[in-house]
């Protein structure tokens, strides 16, 4: 077998600082860098000897195009190849070309992005910008070899059009405010706190043949029709199984293609539900954990179709088993070396982290509903909130040991007391004895503290982790600055710190649930406890323009008013869309597929029911099953027809926000309708006849 040297691939498509150091002069090299670290701009010397040498790394590479890689709201990524080729010199020949003009800037024809109003045709000029906080880098495939080069989108006027700036924006807000509260610790030597991020991704896969035999698959990235298979995931047997061959062999390529990347792959296994499996990076600052999260969803489809196999990172693409999410782990760390979320062996008595504890458990009860927002789109609709999915409703976890110590903090003011980590003994000498982790895991819980990190796990498996990590920064900023605020000013601060933590404690304690979040019970509990449950995406988008929620944008330079109207239009835009697209495919399916299918057997089971008479023996079990076929085939064109008719009067409302809640309200209705007896005519036809692979083909037969 081939051997891998991780070491030598790692990053070789990158053009890291090390590669920069080699490339430019000195002093450049310099300037570089510290715009990486603090910000500002590069004169444009430098840029054009950087522009240069990113050029003559690439082409070295074997790259003949470069492109302004960014992020629009569709939550996909966009990019526009430009070779470096220039006009041919007198003698005929052609030299390569790319100047920091071109590396810092370009320019986005078209104004065939969603901007939610911001940008109308006759304005349609889109900038893109160099991010240089997240590495360039060249990517290999059918295409050929393209220099990418991270950047935001911005419109004329400069409002964000994309995912990067608004991240960018919250990634200052917090550091600036995470270093109020370190210095009031006494630090002195941090200069920069940066939120870290490290996101776990599930998907499934399926075979690309049958892939390719299912509509719903292929525009809508998950079954609308289908039985369930005798089997789900009941036996727990699939659950961290051994990976079978096929699938080994494409996650060893995908490790390669990321490792090449600069992408830190680590952690594989297969997940819960049949087909599905996860793959975790290390965490890094938020920023490249976004582009690398895209990259590693781009990667997994590109590579799955070398492998026969097609990558579903649809939320929900099988009914019955469990969907795909993704979780957003989130901590925050010091350039001195420190995670501000980091206990240590004593969490009762480190003040700092009980205050920076304190902060986030204000922020997250506060703006529970830009959270739960932050992390909603079509698909999760399907995982979060509804008939197989926990509730959609924001809590945090503590764990025994944190619960217990914010307990004595609002009863006392105190934690004098720690419920300390036990050995677990195995009871076998041959095995260590084990300590174990003072917070155990709570699989249920959308917001848990693991250790040292806060686990987002509501985010869907398709999304952007761009809004979750802009939410989670912004809401934290404003609750450190609010609590720097007042400790800066405190005479005594020891005393002041203390009387705050309880404070915060005490007034936000209700968003701490250490119990079954997918309880029936919990929903009842959380309304009687005043947390907001926002089941669907649409219940969520008016969260990002209460007046709560602009200023709290505003103050920190997040969002402004406009651009938060105009995401919203995306946001209803997209659903009407999305959803319009997936009852025109169950139509399809259901007009020339499914129904034509039932014909046919009512054709062979009406010639059972003949031969049958005809030679004298009983007819009673074909006539039974022509009986139920001919009348799943009715409610079927009853069905049909009434989606027709809900579809028809969706598509005239104007109004984009009253359009998405009459997809959701009349035309979701009437595609579950129609989906009942479709499935339970699959389940008594003849497979030979039936027209698509069912899940049993999908899910099993990989
Ligand atoms: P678990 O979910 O079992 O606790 P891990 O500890 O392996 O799993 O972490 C899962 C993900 O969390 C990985 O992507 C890992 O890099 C990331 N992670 C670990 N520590 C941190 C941290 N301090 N900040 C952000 N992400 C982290
Ligand atoms: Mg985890």
């Amino acid at each position: 077998m081939e051997k891998i040297n991780i070491e030598e691939i790692f990053g070789e498509n990158v053009f890291t600082p090390a590669v920069m150091k080699e490339y430019l002069p000195k002093d450049a090299y310099a300037e570089v860098m510290q715009v990486m670290e603090h910000g500002g701009e590069l004169s444009r010397e430098t840029a054009n000897v950087v522009a240069r040498c990113m050029k003559d790394w690439a082409v070295s590479k074997g790259a003949t195009h470069y492109t302004h890689w960014f992020q629009p709201l569709t939550g996909f990524t966009a990019e526009k190849h430009d070779s470096f080729i220039t006009h041919p010199d007198a003698d005929g020949k052609m030299l390569m070309e790319f100047s920091g003009k071109e590396l810092i800037k370009g320019e986005s024809d078209g104004s065939s992005f969603p901007s939610g109003g911001l940008r109308a045709t006759f304005e349609a000029r889109g900038y893109t910008a160099w991010d240089i906080t997240s590495p360039a880098f060249v990517r290999e495939d059918a295409t050929g070899v393209i220099l990418c080069i991270p950047t935001a989108f911005c419109s004329y006027k400069g409002e964000a059009l994309d995912k990067k700036t608004p991240l960018l924006r919250s990634t200052q807000a917090i550091n600036e405010q995470a270093l109020r509260i370190v210095r009031l610790f006494g630090n002195k030597t941090a200069t920069k706190v940066t939120p870290c991020v490290g996101a776990e991704q599930e998907y499934f896969l399926v075979d690309r043949e049958k892939y390719l035999k299912r509509y719903d698959l292929i525009y809508s990235g998950r079954t609308l029709f289908g039985a369930s298979a005798p089997k789900g995931q009941e036996m727990s047997d699939h659950y961290y199984g051994s990976i079978r061959e096929r699938i080994g062999s494409f996650m060893k390529d995908v490790n390669i293609e990321l490792w090449k990347l600069g992408v830190t792959a680590k952690t594989q296994h297969n997940e819960v539900a049949p087909a599905q499996h996860e793959l975790a990076p290390i965490y890094e600052s938020a920023n490249v954990a976004v582009d690398h999260n895209q990259l590693v969803m781009e990667t997994m489809r590109k590579v799955a179709e070398r492998h026969g196999l097609t990558c579903l990172l649809h939320e929900k693409p099988f009914n019955g088993i469990n969907g795909s999410g993704k979780h957003n782990n989130w901590s925050l760390s010091t350039d001195d070396g420190f995670n501000l979320l980091d206990p240590g062996d004593t969490p009762n008595a480190n003040i700092q982290f009980l205050l920076v504890l304190a902060c986030i458990i204000k922020a997250v009860d506060e703006h529970a509903d830009l959270l739960r927002q932050s992390a909603s789109d079509v698909g999760n609709d399907l995982r979060l909130g509804a008939d197989e999915a926990p509730p959609a409703i924001v809590s945090i976890f503590l764990g025994e040991q944190l619960d217990d110590v914010v307990r004595q903090l609002v009863e006392t003011g105190e934690a004098k007391h720690l419920i300390n980590s036990e050995v677990l003994a195995t009871g076998v000498d041959t095995l260590p004895d084990l300590l174990i982790d003072p917070t155990d895991r709570n699989r249920t819980s959308p917001f848990a503290f693991t250790g040292n990190k806060f686990e987002f796990r509501m985010v869907g498996s398709a999304d952007s982790i761009g809004d979750p990590n802009v939410i989670l920064n912004t809401i934290v900023a404003e609750s450190f600055c609010e609590a720097a605020d007042i400790l800066e000013v405190a005479d005594n601060f020891d005393l002041a710190c203390h009387d705050l933590i309880k404070k915060y404690l005490a007034e936000h304690q209700r968003i701490i649930f250490n119990g079954n979040g997918y309880a029936p019970e919990w929903v009842k509990e959380a309304a009687r406890r005043g947390l907001p449950n926002l089941p669907t995406m649409l219940d969520a988008v008016e969260t990002l323009t209460t007046d709560k929620a602009v200023s709290l944008f505003e103050k920190f330079g997040i969002y402004t008013k406009p651009e938060l109207e105009s995401r919203k239009e995306v946001l209803y835009e997209t659903y009407s869309k999305t959803l319009n697209i997936e009852a025109n495919c169950m139509v399809e399916m259901a007009s020339k597929q499914i129904i034509p299918a039932g014909f046919l057997y009512m054709k062979d089971l009406a010639g059972a029911v003949k031969l049958a008479n005809n030679v004298g023996v009983s007819d009673r079990a074909a006539r039974n099953i022509l009986k139920e076929v001919t009348e799943l085939l009715e409610n079927l064109e009853d069905a049909l027809e009434a989606l027709k008719k809900a579809l028809a009067e969706a598509q005239m409302v104007k109004d984009t926000k009253e359009k998405a809640f009459t997809y959701r309200d009349q035309v979701k209705i009437c595609m579950d309708a129609l989906r009942q007896p479709a499935d339970r005519l699959e389940t008594i036809t003849d497979k030979s006849i039936w027209p698509f692979p069912t899940y049993e083909d999908l899910l099993f037969e990989v």
